[in-house]
């Protein structure tokens, strides 16, 4: 059989019955198509993390009401709502239940508990529409396949586990059937749900693009690919037709909300080529992320990462010492604490705390790390900063480059940058309120 297609949808995609309707064309228009890996109904995931960090009964009552609207509403469109009724009620009352359990004691394992049940109600739905459309389609719980460590909101993939389990009970599925599953959730070792991460269905469908050995993987969401920059942000940007595996993994990586930032890496791993195109108008055509693309522009495109944590570390016996930055990241790998950029000078290190778990907002510094680096220099932490990343090829080794952008940003205050490390990006920290207003003037000095 030649290589399968694994498609993802997300949250706007499957949002009610009209747009679940549009992304089951999609799914039908290309035979290949056996895989569809599908996200929560837009908003439902905010919904499910607010009960999940605990609120009074009043709250809660609220919350579970509108998730039940949301999912009744799409079962009312459909032919047979009835024949998944009773998985939705069995899954609500589940809902019901954690978050009693979260109002009392909230936890991380709770929550990977409470969010994962969004992505299993919408894959009941999407399969009985397809099922209704004429397709012959199944649900499967991806649970089965998708292990991970014990991360609670961050869970990390144990790829040989996941091919393994893949290969033997999805695969031959994908034969017969047309598989709709969950993104973003998955199970340790000892049975507990985990999630990968806010984002994360658009890296669980790459995982198992690359775990069922794919031909394509395809990225549907709500615009017609990747733009230069976030549209919401500058309305001027527009779509790049093809971008290369690093320009677009720097891209993710750097915050453009497009796709998660860890998705392309397994992509990259298997040389699968990825699709993003937008379900509401696939005759727009997309954005193909592929090993190489045609063109190599210096400026490719703008990113943007708000809730970034600083934390600056000074000390004065780094003065022409050796061992302080062995200390320090002693410290931080002790506490699992993952950075992120880093610039040094000769007495002191600025650094950023990677990205933040299914619960949202900055990374926190946890105590006990803030308590034993405080031992060994003194520490500032700030937040309400956000990181801007300019895209591009070359960049270090162009004369000029970074010229223009300091140029466009005489006007504001520059916190920390990197640049040189990677040839495809320079980045800075800037206010989390001037974050956009960068953003526009980069993009009209660079891209308009
Ligand atoms: P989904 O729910 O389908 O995963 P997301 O909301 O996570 O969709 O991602 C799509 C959104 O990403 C777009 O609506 C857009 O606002 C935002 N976005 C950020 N950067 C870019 C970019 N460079 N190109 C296109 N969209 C971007
Ligand atoms: N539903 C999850 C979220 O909102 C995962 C995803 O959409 O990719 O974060
Ligand atoms: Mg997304």
């Amino acid at each position: 059989m030649s290589p399968i297609t694994v498609a993802k949808f997300g949250g706007t995609s499957v949002a009610d019955f009209q747009a679940m309707s549009l992304s089951a064309q999609v799914v039908e228009n290309n035979p290949s198509t056996r895989l569809v890996i599908i996200s929560a109904c837009s908003g439902v995931t905010n919904l499910l993390v607010e009960l999940a960090n605990g609120v009074d009964a009043a709250r809660q009552q609220a919350l579970l009401s509108q998730l039940q609207q949301i999912h009744y509403s799409i079962l009312d469109d459909l032919q047979q709502g009835d024949s998944v009724k009773s998985d939705i009620d069995a899954l609500l009352d589940d809902v019901a239940t954690l978050a009693k359990t979260a109002a009392m004691a909230s936890s991380v394992q709770t929550t990977d508990a409470l969010v994962a049940c969004g992505e299993l109600l919408s894959t009941h739905i999407f399969a009985q529409l397809l099922r209704e459309r004429g397709n012959n389609a199944a649900r499967f719980d991806i649970r089965d396949v998708m292990r991970t460590d014990d991360q609670f909101g961050r869970a990390q993939p144990q790829l040989e586990a996941i091919r393994e389990l893949v290969q033997s009970q999805l695969a031959p599925l994908c034969q017969q059937q047309m598989i709709v599953s969950q993104g973003f959730i998955g199970r340790d070792a000892q049975g507990n749900t985990t999630t990968l991460g806010r984002g994360g269905s658009d890296y669980s469908a790459a995982l198992l693009a690359e775990a069922i050995d794919a031909g394509t993987l395809e990225i549907w969401t709500d615009v017609p690919g990747i733009y230069t920059t976030d549209p919401r942000i500058a309305p001027k940007a527009g779509p790049i037709a093809e971008i290369s595996f690093s320009e677009a993994s720097e891209m993710a990586n750097f915050g453009a909300k497009i796709l998660h930032p860890s998705t392309l890496i397994p992509a990259i791993r298997q040389q699968i080529p990825v699709f993003v195109g937008s379900s509401k108008a696939p005759e727009q055509g997309g954005t193909w992320v592929r090993k190489s693309a045609d063109s190599s522009p210096l400026f490719r495109a703008l990113a943007l990462r708000n809730n970034q944590t600083m934390v600056t570390l000074h000390s004065l016996n780094m003065f022409h010492a050796y061992g302080f930055l062995a200390e320090v990241f002693k410290i931080l790998a002790k506490h699992r604490i993952s950075v992120d950029l880093i610039t040094t000078s000769e007495v002191s290190v600025a650094l950023t705390l990677d990205k933040t778990d299914t619960s949202g907002g900055a990374p926190q510094l946890p105590a006990a790390a803030l308590e034993e680096l405080s031992e060994l220099c003194r520490v500032e932490v700030e937040q309400n900063l956000s990181l801007v990343a300019l895209i591009g090829n070359q960049m270090s080794h162009t004369k000029g480059a970074s010229k223009a952008v300091f140029e466009t940003l005489e006007d504001h205050n520059i916190r920390m940058i990197c640049y040189g490390a990677s040839t495809h990006n320079l980045c800075f920290m800037v206010s989390a309120d001037e974050a956009k207003e960068v953003i526009q003037k980069l993009h009209e000095a660079l891209f308009e």
